[in-house]
């Protein structure tokens, strides 16, 4: 075992052995058709229906021995495993009406069942070599480049992790240019990984334009092409639960992010996903405690950026009480509190972002507020609606637009004040709060968008949040 990965595979303690150890560089044959194949099969872990062969040729290539072949979930004396998502959780685990075990862990994945087996490609094929391939012509400042640095000589040795902690708005993904530059040069295969399909969606169209030549696909819930055939993969972290050791470059955004650090599958299937001798780059700019006292104990090395790309400090949150605001809110009114801020607002050009705990809190406030801001609408996480929702407020056609949790991060607005209703609320964590926050003065047109709590009394998240964000500010200041 690398024991640059020992710590990772600790914490979840599952059984690696059966990834192939017979994996060989090979070049494959010069079928047009075969290459094609062997683009979508490599680093995979795949299920049967998920082959496109028909049956012959799929018993002929596994006859030939270009496939190993694994149980989807095994049996052991403690009870079940499910070898696609590592779950081994009893309650997780039902049977079909024949009896058949399957896993209810990974089944947004498509079932699993203890019929069927998971498939691995035992070649591996050589991809393009890239020189030049970055076509950003932007410059770096001084703290983006003391990380791109960090990050180009991580993926340059590989076997290595490396925690990027950039404030929001550091500009992490230029940060990334050189090193992913140095990777396509040397043909190496990159992932890009992150929690939610939006910034999935955000960043594809930025590196397909920073990386014009490299072939780049999106792998998400609801992305047409599920291929994951493309030398550079952006993908969220569910999507990995079908890779085996297939990236030579592992880069996992928002690496604190929900669901990453709740769901244990997805750090395993992250890890997996990863080839041993990759180099594992995380970015965040909330680190969870978990990260923080591995950094402490200096076995996760880290490069710090604790200053914006545009050079001005993070917006610091201002706290206003609003005692009365679910009580207004049971009679469709909003505090006077709020009120009065929106009439007095310093800069009302701004758009609005407004943070709420609930779904029916959205959808209350933005009837609520309909009166006096007629361009605004809600979103939520299961809103059908809500990429176009978002696209258009940041085109602007919208005035207001109130969310729940879910744009806490990865997006990015130019020019918003960002309020939140009731930040008191157990949904406002610190992190979250840090990261709410950091949606303000995202441009440098306009660095300054003002950030308000309103609250029904002061939380341990409220005032930790704000000691972080000053804290960061200072050291910004060093910069
Ligand atoms: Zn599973």
């Amino acid at each position: 075992m690398n024991k640059k990965f020992s710590c990772f595979q600790e914490l979840f303690s599952y059984d690696y052995s059966w990834i192939p150890s017979t994996l060989e560089k090979a070049t494959p044959p010069p079928d047009p058709l075969h290459d094609h194949l062997s683009a979508f099969m490599t680093g995979k872990l795949l299920l049967r229906n998920e082959i496109p062969l028909d049956d012959e040729s799929f018993q002929q290539m596994e006859s030939s021995d270009l496939l190993a072949t694994i149980p989807a979930i095994e049996k052991h004396p403690w009870g079940y495993k499910c070898r696609r998502c590592g779950n081994r959780k009893g309650h997780l685990f039902a049977s079909l009406p024949d009896g058949a075990v399957y896993c209810r862990n990974c089944i947004m994945m498509g079932r699993i069942s203890e019929k069927e087996h998971l498939y691995a490609y035992r070649l591996d094929v050589q991809w393009p070599k890239h020189i030049g391939a970055c076509q950003w012509n932007g410059v770096l400042t001084t703290a983006q480049q003391h990380a791109s640095n960090q990050i180009l000589s991580a993926i340059d040795k590989g076997s290595l992790r490396l925690l990027v902690w950039a404030v929001c708005g550091a500009g992490k993904t230029e940060m990334l240019f050189p090193g992913l530059n140095l990777a396509f040069a040397q043909g190496k295969r990159v992932c890009l990984a992150t929690p939610r399909a939006d910034v999935v969606q955000e960043l594809l169209p930025r590196f397909r334009s920073a990386f014009p030549h490299v072939e780049i696909q999106a792998l998400h819930g609801a992305s047409n092409d599920k291929s994951g055939s493309a030398q550079f993969i952006i993908a969220t972290t569910h999507q990995l639960l079908r890779f085996g050791r297939a990236f030579d470059v592992m880069v996992i955004d928002e690496i604190d992010a929900f669901p990453f650090h709740k769901d244990k599958s997805l750090p395993y299937a992250a890890d997996r996903a990863a080839r041993k001798t990759a180099a594992l780059i995380y970015l965040t700019a909330t680190p969870r405690p978990k990260h923080e006292r591995e950094i402490a104990r200096k076995r996760l090395p880290v490069v710090f950026v604790p200053r914006r790309f545009h050079g001005h400090p993070l917006p610091v949150p201002q706290f206003i009480t609003a005692f009365d605001f679910r009580k207004t809110l049971k009679h469709r009114e909003l505090s006077p509190k709020i009120l009065h801020w929106l009439r007095k607002r310093v800069k009302a050009d701004r758009q609005l972002l407004i943070f709420v705990p609930t779904i029916e809190d959205a959808v209350i406030v933005t009837e609520i507020l309909a009166d006096s801001i007629p361009s605004i609408t809600s979103v939520h996480a299961s809103d059908p609606e809500r990429s176009q929702k978002i696209q258009f407020f940041r085109n602007k056609s919208y005035e207001a637009l109130v969310t729940t949790t879910i744009l806490e991060r990865g997006v990015t607005f130019p020019s918003v004040d960002v309020l939140v209703f009731d930040s008191g609320h157990q949904v406002f964590d610190q992190a979250a709060l840090i990261q709410i926050a950091g949606r303000a003065g995202r441009s440098p047109d306009d660095p300054d968008g003002e950030v308000i709590f309103f609250h029904q009394g002061k939380t341990e998240a409220m005032v930790k949040a704000v000691e972080t964000i000053r804290k960061m500010n200072k050291l910004g200041r060093r910069v």
